[in-house]
């Protein structure tokens, strides 16, 4: 299924740019995997700016995932080189889950589901924007996450499922991108559970008393 909702071109030119950081980098790519049309526009945009194009190549297609994220890397703070067994171990989860291999070497321990709120669970993702993780979450079909609003920059993208916020439905490559001009409940659709990668500067701030609860869960 193609996306209907693209990445905004401010976003796009600093990635093409090379200039945005490895949590927006990495949000960026993980779209691009999914999104031939935005592919085609980073193509164009680093035409323009005199950079090689480099071929970005469809998910679990043999993802060369250091060329996708290597102008990331001159910012990454990472002490020490993964260990390869980990990172194809996380490629082989990803694929049999469906999702973009590109993450698994933000999985040092694999794709580990754990605790979030009572029927949905996360990964936290080795990488942080201003020190808040990246995180996939997985929803069970149905369920509503509260009426929420966002202190900073909150970048979200459908890896399976789908998802309803006001008249819009997200589906599965979607990206959503939310600041604290924005107010609003996500309802996972009834027909089956969802997964996102969020990419955050921040934790959401509650608008409601459920949600409050959650809030330890998401610092
Ligand atoms: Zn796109």
């Amino acid at each position: 299924m193609t996306p209907t909702h693209h990445l905004p071109e401010d976003l796009l030119a600093v990635y093409a740019a090379g200039t945005c950081g490895e949590p927006e980098a990495l949000f960026v790519a993980t779209h691009l995997t999914l999104c031939k049309q935005c592919r085609e526009s980073v193509a164009v945009l680093e035409s323009i700016g005199g950079h090689t194009i480099e071929t970005m190549t469809p998910m679990n297609v043999g993802v060369d995932v250091d060329a996708l994220l290597a102008r990331a890397d001159s910012s990454s703070s990472k002490d020490a080189p993964k260990v390869d067994e980990r990172l194809v171990a996380a490629q082989s989860q990803l694929a049999e889950a469906g999702m973009p291999t590109i993450l698994a070497r933000y999985l040092p321990d694999g794709l580990k589901w754990r605790f979030l709120a009572p029927g949905v669970k996360q990964v936290e993702l080795d990488v942080r924007w201003n020190g808040y993780p990246a995180r996939l979450v997985k929803f069970p079909a149905g369920y509503v996450v509260p009426m929420h609003t966002h202190p900073g920059s909150e970048y979200t993208i459908v890896l399976a499922g789908a998802f309803e916020d006001g008249d819009d439905t997200m589906r599965r490559g979607d990206v959503e991108v939310r600041d604290e001009a924005h107010r609003h409940e996500l309802r996972i659709t009834k027909d089956a559970s969802c997964v996102c990668l969020f990419v955050a500067d921040a934790a959401p701030i509650p608008l409601t008393w459920l949600g409050r609860l959650l809030r330890p869960f998401l610092g």
